[in-house]
C-alpha cells in the first residue's frame, strides 16, 4: 500500500490558512501585539474570539478560507492519487475547520482518510473554538525537542505505522516547514519525502543530507508536484 502523507499549510495550499485569516480578517494589529506572549494554537483561539466579539459569523471565516489558492495541478495530483488508490492522510498544524473548511471547498474531502491537526469547534455561544493536538494540561507532554508542544508529527507518523501491522506500506511525505523534519526522520529507505524547494523543511534537509532515509524529491510548482508525486505513486505501485 502507498500512503501519502500531507502537510496543509503552504503545502496543499498555497498560504499559510492561520495567517490568510489574521490578515484577510484585519487582525494583524491585535495579532502581533499578543504575538511574543502566547503559544500559537492559544493565539489563534484568542483570535477566534475577537472576531466573535465583533459579530463576525463561522460563515463569514469559512469564506475568507475559500479565497485561499489551491493550485489546480495540486488539487488534480491529490484526486490522482486517490483514485489511483493511495491511502492519503493530512498532518498539519493548523486546524480542522480551517482544513476541512478548505477541502469542502475544493471537493477534495472525500480523498483523505484521516486528519491529523488542532481540534475545532463551535462553543454554545457560536465562537470557533481551537485546542492543541497534544494538549500538554492534561497528557504529558511529548519529549520531542524538534517540534512545538501542541504537536509532533513524527509521534503521529509513528501511530500511523503502529496502526498498520504487518502489511507493507511506503510513505510518500510532502511538506515546507521545520514542524515536517521530525516526521521526514522517522521514514525508511524505500520511503520518499517531497520537500517544497527554498523554504524550511528542504534547507534543513539539504544541511545535512545523510540524516534521510527516504529519497528527497523537491518542487517548486503545482506543476512539479503533480508530475513528481503521480511518477512516485507510480513507481511504488509497480
Ligand atoms: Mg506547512
Ligand atoms: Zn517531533
Amino acid at each position: 500500500m502507498v500512503m501519502v502523507l500531507l502537510d496543509f499549510d503552504r503545502t496543499i495550499i498555497d498560504d499559510d490558512s492561520d495567517s490568510w485569516v489574521i490578515s484577510e480578517m484585519g487582525l494583524t494589529e491585535v495579532f502581533n501585539e499578543l504575538r511574543s506572549s502566547m503559544p500559537w494554537t492559544s493565539l489563534m483561539n484568542r483570535m477566534m474570539e475577537e472576531l466573535h466579539s465583533k459579530g463576525i459569523s463561522i460563515n463569514t471565516i469559512a469564506h475568507c478560507l475559500h479565497s485561499a489558492f489551491l493550485h489546480p495541478n495540486i488539487l488534480s495530483a491529490i484526486q490522482s492519487a486517490h483514485s489511483l488508490g493511495c491511502d492519503l492522510r493530512i498532518i498539519s498544524d493548523a486546524n480542522f475547520f480551517s482544513i476541512q473548511t478548505i477541502l469542502e471547498h475544493h471537493n477534495l474531502l472525500g480523498c483523505f482518510s484521516q486528519i491529523n491537526t488542532n481540534p475545532a469547534f463551535v462553543d454554545d455561544k457560536g465562537c470557533l473554538c481551537i485546542t492543541p493536538f497534544h494538549d500538554s494540561t492534561t497528557l504529558p507532554p511529548h519529549a520531542c525537542h524538534l517540534c512545538p508542544p501542541n504537536m509532533c508529527k513524527g509521534l503521529v507518523i509513528d501511530q500511523i505505522r503502529g496502526s498498520l501491522g504487518e502489511s507493507k506500506t511506503r510513505f510518500i511525505y510532502v511538506g515546507d516547514g521545520m514542524g515536517d523534519y521530525c516526521p521526514t526522520l522517522k521514514l525508511e529507505g524505500g520511503d520518499f519525502v517531497m520537500p517544497r524547494k527554498n523554504y524550511p523543511l528542504w534547507n534543513k534537509i539539504c544541511s545535512d543530507p545523510k540524516l534521510v532515509h527516504a529519497e528527497v524529491h523537491d518542487w517548486s510548482s503545482g506543476e512539479e508536484f503533480e508530475n513528481i508525486l503521480l511518477n512516485l505513486v507510480n513507481k511504488l505501485a509497480t
